[in-house]
């Protein structure tokens, strides 16, 4: 017997043909005892819909965040009733619930809410009837019973702390590609579907740019130890496992993965005074102004001049009032200037263990040289290295690497 969470998004449930398949694709691949908990999501468009149906009273409708979870978590309760109802007609016994139902408590933020547990006592008596259960993604209730969202895309998140909460076997989180692959496959045609993957390599791919897999759902996966299997809506094929350790004894590569970064502005805040707390002016500046500072080098130009650049990375949402903020700064400690640029990307690798292996750095820095690029900063984590170059050779670059790394 497996107790096993399905999650399925809004375009595998987008109309009542799919919604029928995903009830006929579970009753297919359950074995007699197994206990299935399926969460979804909105069907199709469905949240941006009703997103675009409140703009039609209010201008700001998020000013009104209350009503907006009221709004939108209908989106979800549609789609439960579709499938229980489905998995009924096809001769399986199923009951849908919302979160509130389901005992998923959250802060009291609207729109944004956070899980502070569950209680899933309801979901154990109904999977102990013999039903499959069927439960809202995307929803909890705060102290007062009021409903709450978890932001948008929250359903994957919904599932895999669900799984954690009820000590499911395994979270599986269906979508429309067919597991986690060790580049962007538009990027890279050769790029290589993983196996499995650790929480935390995963994380750090999310933070570098690659696009799979709410981080957010994944901490989830981490704190609970659940075992997140992200496959195919469309076939049956083993997808990537993210879990705590691999199993496999040996892996072929040295790396784990290459993520890429175009959404990145670079500041240089050029001739600085090399005095103690001229660092310290500049970022606290950026942090009272909310900006998030990603990548730092400080390079003395000669010894004797004592006078430093600040070179520095944020998030290109960001550059307006990080050029403010640098602006002022700069005038305040008689810097000589700001300078930046948008045409900049970040190319990263990720790998558990490359801290301690020297040629694996040697192994990236070679491959950009070989194709002509220029790093203009490197950064590194115990379990990345990134590298700053110019935006229009990001892909140029994530191609060598992955080549010389994975051999295609
Ligand atoms: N329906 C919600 C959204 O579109 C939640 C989800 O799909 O995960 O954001
Ligand atoms: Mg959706």
């Amino acid at each position: 017997m497996a107790l096993i969470v399905k999650k399925f998004g809004g375009s595998s449930v987008a109309t009542t043909e799919k919604i029928m398949n995903v009830a006929k694709r579970i009753l297919n691949e359950k074995n007699e005892d197994d206990k299935i908990v399926v969460v979804v999501s909105a069907m199709g468009d469905t949240t941006d819909e009703l997103i675009t149906l409140a703009k039609g009273i209010a201008k700001e409708p998020y000013l009104y965040t209350r009503e907006m979870d009221m709004l939108l978590s209908t989106g979800e309760q549609v789609s439960i009733a579709l499938l229980a109802m489905a998995f009924k007609t096809l001769g399986h016994d199923a009951i849908s619930l919302t979160g509130p139902q389901v005992g998923m408590r959250t802060n009291n933020v609207h729109t944004k809410g956070k899980i502070m547990g569950i209680e899933p006592k309801r979901v154990f008596d109904e999977l102990e009837k013999g039903k499959i259960v069927v439960v809202a993604g995307f929803q909890g209730a705060n102290d007062l019973g009021d409903i709450t969202t978890l932001g948008r895309g929250g359903s994957d998140t919904s599932a895999v702390a669900l799984a954690g909460a009820l000590k499911a076997d395994v979270c599986e989180i269906f979508t429309d590609v067919d597991g986690v692959y060790t580049t962007d496959p538009r990027v890279v045609k050769g790029a290589l579907k993983m196996q499995e993957v650790t929480y935390l390599e995963m994380l750090e791919l999310a933070r570098l740019g690659a696009g799979v897999m709410q981080p957010r759902a994944v901490e989830m996966g981490k704190y609970y130890n659940i075992p997140i299997h992200v496959r195919s809506t469309f076939t049956t094929d083993t997808g990537t496992i993210i879990r705590e350790e691999y199993t496999m004894e040996d892996k072929n590569h040295a790396i784990t993965g290459v993520a890429h970064d175009c959404d990145v502005a670079k500041i240089a805040i050029l001739g600085v005074p090399n005095t103690p707390g001229v660092a310290h002016s500049i970022f606290s500046a950026l942090a009272a102004d909310n900006v998030a500072v990603d990548m730092i080098v400080q390079s003395i130009r000669t010894a004797e001049t004592n006078i430093t650049d600040m070179v520095f990375t944020v998030s290109l949402d960001d550059l307006a009032q990080a050029k403010k903020t640098a602006d002022a700064v700069a005038q305040k400690i008689h810097a000589a200037g700001v300078t930046y640029a948008e045409n900049v990307a970040k190319v990263s690798i990720v790998g558990a263990g490359m801290l301690g292996s020297p040629g694996i750095a040697a192994k990236m820095f070679g491959s950009l040289a070989e194709a002509g690029i220029n790093i203009e900063i490197i950064s590194t984590s115990e379990i990345s290295i990134s590298c700053l170059v110019e935006g229009t050779k990001v892909k140029e670059a994530v191609q060598i690497i992955h080549k010389n790394f994975f051999g295609q």
